[in-house]
């Protein structure tokens, strides 16, 4: 699974040159949009902030999960210096904006609104089910980009979320492969967020980003970086979907990297991205990707995913000194319109499986298992054989359920269950996991790519 990690959090594309022309040439014909004072809070309604409280319990469990994985990873001097740290849940931030996770320090609090944290959640979903059914994930970041620079009016009437104006089904979660890489990334997206903010309070940093000189907050913004990295290497958890997060992040933030001036951007932004932050940590995830990984089952693997999440990061700080890019972007994004986001990413269903395919099993730590797949299909149901070289043969059993093969299979007395789906408008290439007894993923990746 962190092979997969690695190619969906991670794989995020950016413009290949010649897109990255024609935006350019776009942009300089259209005019430049304006920033204005943005209020997010018609993003949830009332009583989903609520339901997602009660679901997820977050003002019990990231107390929980602080104290046991961030306050164990602090030294004792640190803890000394901290205090009392206290965690709190707003229903919203001040403005209601999405990424709106704050220090306070006159009050030694930590400020993580629900809404930010279902946000956080739900766009995790999101780029997990882009890039487990290999859509092209355009929508997402023009999503973010009308999210961050439309107003509810121009949106529809009220902001939407991610789920939502992208069509992504709310079940989505139902699937295991999009329910781990959603949880990792979210996971890796908050702590890193809890410690950015605890570093905040460590080094005494003022809170409003609005009242200091602009080099200074910067300098603040990127020692706190470095803080966080530092504890999460501690606390030997991997950042990975925190890039995945933080590209989205840009793209929303792309109005004001276009057209705002510092104030606007001081003031709409809590944690500005820009090209000398990502870069530094770009820098500082490579150097400690060793560091990250040694408590993952398959150290070497989740170093690799680091080192590539590392080079994500990197295009990133690239786009970001982009500016005539970005404004073509966010430009044709607004041309595109709302609309064009609904059913973005939806798995056809595609009825016929029959056919002879390659099966290949992956298990970490073992080399790839490659097997002949033959296939039959009544309706829902779909059966066959796979041989193994050399001749060993094993049943396979399944069901089409959502526009997913959930199947299981036999061989020589074992038995265990896996899930395929495949990529839009194709069934030529199925991938998922597999796993032993009740499990559908834990021996790890797998593959069917038809041969005729
Ligand atoms: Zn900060």
């Amino acid at each position: 699974m962190r092979t997969r990690l690695r190619s969906l959090a991670c794989a995020v594309q950016y413009n290949r040159l010649h897109d990255k022309l024609i935006l350019a040439f776009i942009g300089v014909l259209l005019s430049a949009s304006s920033v204005f004072a943005q209020d997010w809070s018609s993003l949830y309604t009332q009583t989903e902030l609520v339901e997602q409280e009660s679901k997820y319990h977050y003002r019990q469990e990231i107390p929980r999960y602080t104290r046991d994985f961030i306050w164990s990873a602090l030294r004792l001097d640190e803890t000394q210096r901290l205090g009392n740290v206290t965690l709190e849940f707003p229903w919203r931030g001040a403005r209601g904006a999405p990424f709106d996770f704050y220090a306070d320090r006159s009050r030694q609090t930590i400020v993580l609104p629900i809404q930010s944290l279902k946000f956080m959640s739900d766009l995790a979903t999101a780029i997990s089910w882009f890039g487990t059914y290999r859509c092209d994930e355009t929508p997402l970041h023009t999503y973010m980009m009308l999210l961050g620079s439309m107003t509810p009016q121009e949106f529809n009437g009220e902001y939407e979320s991610p789920m939502e104006a992208l069509g992504i089904p709310v079940n989505a979660r139902d699937n295991p492969e999009v329910d781990h890489v959603a949880n990792v990334t979210y996971e890796s997206g908050l702590v890193f967020v809890l410690c950015h903010e605890l570093a905040h309070l460590l080094y005494h940093h003022p809170g409003n980003l609005a009242s200091l000189p602009r080099s200074i907050s910067r300098e603040n913004e990127m020692q706190a970086d470095s803080f966080a990295l530092e504890l999460m290497s501690r606390a030997a958890i991997p950042p990975l979907g925190m890039a995945a997060l933080m590209v989205e992040q840009s793209y929303f933030a792309a109005d004001i990297i276009a057209f705002g001036n510092d104030a606007d951007w001081e003031k709409y932004q809590t944690h500005p991205l820009w090209v000398q932050r990502v870069s530094k940590l770009t820098q500082s995830m490579q150097a400690m990707a060793p560091e990250f990984s040694r408590k993952q089952p398959n150290p070497s693997q989740t170093t690799g995913g680091i080192l590539q999440c590392g080079a994500t990061l990197q295009e990133l700080a690239t786009y970001l000194a982009d500016v005539d890019l970005i404004a073509s972007e966010l430009t044709l994004a607004r041309a595109r319109g709302v609309r064009y986001l609904k059913r973005a990413c939806l798995p056809q269903r595609i009825g016929e499986l029959a056919g002879l395919y390659d099966f290949t099993m992956s298990h970490p730590g073992f080399p790839d298992v490659v097997a002949q797949m033959e296939l039959e299909q009544a309706g829902e149901q779909v059966s066959g054989i796979y041989v193994l070289y050399g001749g060993t043969q094993g049943v396979i059993r399944g069901s089409l359920v959502d526009n997913r093969l959930l199947f299981e299979w036999e061989l020589q007395g074992l038995q265990g269950s896996g899930i395929l789906s495949w990529s839009q408008g194709s069934t030529g290439v199925m991938t998922g996991t597999w796993g032993y007894g009740f499990s559908r993923i834990n021996c790890g990746p797998c593959q069917a790519v038809r041969r005729r």
